[in-house]
């Protein structure tokens, strides 16, 4: 099968790889009908993550189920699935409590990278969420989304307890940012302030829920969401980038009392103790647990109450994926699809 497989910072190479086949009977084999490329396949593609030679890419996938392994109960081959960048058997006490990013049997997909035309997929049973019939195309951008950056950004929003009568300040403007917002307004918060200074990305958070753009970053950012919610901050503020900029930048929009869901990757985060002990902010974050929200979000992509796949302006086959990581790295496309 053919796969991106990233070599050396910047350089990004489709090739032929190993087609995957059942390892435990717990396993899954899956087509992939989409995949794409993350925000956080950057950090590598940069060079601000180092990597230990070649490195098969990717961790979002949608698809149909080619094979399953003996043990495997609920889903079959036909089926439409849609699983997160953590395989997790959905049964522990971490998983039972919704953290199933935090499994106790947790894999990750990284190094099996999804940007394939195949992919194994761990505990299949936890894993997976089949939809209820073949989706269109025009869905598959959406359920895709939920794979990862929907469910980041909606675990985001309930992290910073976004709710009716509660202003939202959104700190990223990338897809889970977006996202965010868009989980925000169905969470029934009614002020969204998106933080963003592309216009592009500025419309969509409008067509998103948004209700006020601040082009400001850093301290600047942080007094005019002030200016905007009585001098208080934000109830509730999301953090979708991962740098110590944007973080502080969240921790400071945020009123006392409220609180800050962050799911931007930390990169060089260090948190000053002594204006977090003042600050009296709730902070909750870490790797979205995706698949606790998967079965609603597939109920609400299936019946067209929600349309992530926007945040996809791109889509390019497979062979392309050079030009993907380019697009999105000069911040040319918001995020890419990748057709394999
Ligand atoms: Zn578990």
């Amino acid at each position: 099968m053919r796969g991106v497989v990233l070599h050396a910072p910047g350089d990004v190479r489709v090739q032929d790889r190993e087609d995957p086949r059942i390892v435990a009977t717990t396993d899954a084999i899956i087509r992939l009908s989409a995949t794409c490329v993350c925000g956080s396949d950057l950090w590598p593609y940069r060079g601000i993550e180092k990597i230990e030679g070649p490195q098969p890419m990717g961790h979002e996938y949608v698809g149909v189920v080619e094979e399953v392994g003996s043990a495997v109960r609920t889903v079959r081959p036909g089926q439409f699935v849609v699983g997160s960048f953590w395989a997790s058997d959905n049964t522990c006490e971490i998983c039972q409590a919704g953290y199933q990013s935090r499994c106790v049997h947790a894999e990750p997909m990284n190094p099996i990278g999804t940007q394939a035309q195949r992919a194994r997929i761990p505990l299949a049973d936890g894993t997976l969420v089949a939809t209820p019939d073949i989706p269109t195309d025009d869905q598959i951008p959406s359920f895709l989304a939920a794979s990862d950056v929907l469910g980041t950004g909606w675990f985001a929003a309930t992290a910073a307890e976004a709710a009716p009568g509660k202003t939202v300040a959104v700190v990223g403007d990338g897809a889970v940012g977006l996202l965010g917002v868009l989980a925000a307004r169905h969470l029934g918060a009614g002020r969204i302030i998106a933080v963003s200074r592309h216009a592009d990305r500025q419309k969509l958070a409008l067509q998103y829920g948004a209700t006020d753009i601040v082009t400001e970053r850093g301290d600047e950012g942080v007094a005019r969401v002030k200016d905007l919610t009585g001098g208080l901050g934000a109830h509730s503020v999301i953090e979708a980038v991962g740098t110590k900029e944007s973080m502080m930048q969240a921790i400071r929009s945020t009123r006392p009392g409220g609180h800050v869901g962050y799911v931007g990757v930390t990169h060089g985060v260090e948190l000053p103790g002594m204006e977090l002990f003042f600050s009296g902010v709730h902070l909750h974050g870490g790797p979205a647990p995706v698949r606790r929200f998967l079965p609603d979000l597939i109920d609400l992509i299936w019946h067209q109450q929600i349309d992530p796949g926007k945040v996809f302006d791109l889509a390019l086959p497979l062979d392309q994926a050079a030009e993907g990581y380019r697009a999105m790295d000069e911040r040319r496309a918001i995020k890419v699809l990748l057709r394999p």
